[in-house]
């Protein structure tokens, strides 16, 4: 049956790839995105189709509209653009919850939040499991985004508990793929962009810290199988490839996957980067049935094919 959806920063990286999706399989979506970070460009496809809508407005401001589900994606995801302007990324995730919370509330929608493996902060305990509440600076940085998507998800359970809102928290660990932002500074859009252009390879810190990337199409898999999930299921629940390597394992694939001339450069660390991180998914393996499919290579070939279109 076709389900009215919205999507907010439907826009975005991933964003993008869900509205695709859903339209795909025969949904209405309503993509409401501030272009913060993300941009028309993202869906200038998706327009094509009579069955998608795009608004321009802002999560932290009130929204009125009737659907059956809400994926809650708005928020910079890469630590340059949420760290642009901190107090507007803590305003973005918590009244954006709230807003959005309220709205599920009152037309009675189930309502998916896309929380973070950054929720874990540095971890003491690896792999990460959902159990693990984390290692978090409250004052460091980050503490913008980790703090405010924690207490989106405070906001969502408590939702749920006080008021029976459907509710699904989604932890989402390091992604990548095509309609990555060529300068929100992740490290994968950052190493391909400098490799395609033969500029030197930025490791920051000695490139021993790890992390385990998810290739985007397994991602947007996931959130659809999480949203059907009966509604006594609520998460959170982590949603990544365990598949972990090295910052240097990575620039040396790139660099071998795009035939570059770069040299790899290694520059200072920013404060409170995570040393380790990767994903505990036996649950999404027994609740979801769900695992990640497409190898990092495989992966960083779409990626790579992508970013040779976009840049000069
Ligand atoms: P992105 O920056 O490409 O997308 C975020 C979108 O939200 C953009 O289109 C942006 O314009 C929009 N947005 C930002 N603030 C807004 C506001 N106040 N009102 C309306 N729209 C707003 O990032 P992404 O990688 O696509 O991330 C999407 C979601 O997934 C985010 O919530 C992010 O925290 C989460 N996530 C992403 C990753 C990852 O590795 N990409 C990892 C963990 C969690
Ligand atoms: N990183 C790097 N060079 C870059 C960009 C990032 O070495 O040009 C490192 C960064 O310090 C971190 C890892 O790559 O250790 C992942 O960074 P990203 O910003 O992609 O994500 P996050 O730290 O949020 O996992």
């Amino acid at each position: 049956m076709k389900k009215k959806i919205l999507v907010t920063g439907g826009a975005g990286f991933i964003g993008s790839h869900l509205c695709k999706r859903l339209l795909d399989d025969g949904n209405e979506v309503i993509c409401l995105d501030n272009y913060f970070t993300g941009s028309k460009e993202n869906v200038v496809e998706l327009m094509k189709n009579p069955y998608f809508e795009l608004i321009r407005h802002d999560v932290t401001m009130p929204f009125f509209i009737e659907v059956d589900e809400i994926y809650n994606l708005a928020c910079p995801a890469s630590p340059i653009h949420y760290q642009y302007n901190p107090i507007k990324t803590i305003k973005t995730s918590v009244m954006g919850a709230v807003n959005m919370l309220g709205l599920a509330k009152r037309i009675r929608a189930k309502i998916l939040q896309a929380s973070t493996s950054e929720v874990y902060g540095d971890p003491t305990v690896h792999p990460q499991s959902e159990d693990y509440w984390g290692h978090v600076n409250p004052i460091g940085p980050r503490a913008c985004y980790d703090e405010g998507k924690r207490c989106a998800e405070a906001l969502f359970v408590n939702y749920h508990r006080q008021n029976n809102v459907r509710i699904k928290i989604m932890r989402i660990f390091n992604t990548y793929g095509p309609n990555m932002h060529p300068n929100d500074g992740r490290v994968v859009s950052n190493f391909i962009v400098q490799a395609l252009r033969n500029q030197d390879i930025t490791i920051y810190g000695d490139g021993s810290q790890t992390r385990s990337f998810q290739y985007v199409d397994d991602l947007i898999e996931g959130a659809i199988r999480l949203m059907a999930t009966p509604d006594e299921f609520i998460g959170p629940i982590n949603i990544g490839n365990p598949g972990e390597f090295t910052i240097l394992e990575l620039a040396e694939k790139v660099i071998k996957l795009t035939g570059s001339k770069s040299k790899i450069v290694f520059l200072p660390l920013p404060s409170d980067d995570p040393k380790q991180r990767q994903p505990d998914i036996t649950l999404a393996r027994k609740v979801l049935n769900w695992e990640p499919k497409v190898p990092l290579e495989e992966g960083l070939k779409l990626t790579i094919d992508y970013f040779r279109k976009i840049i000069k």
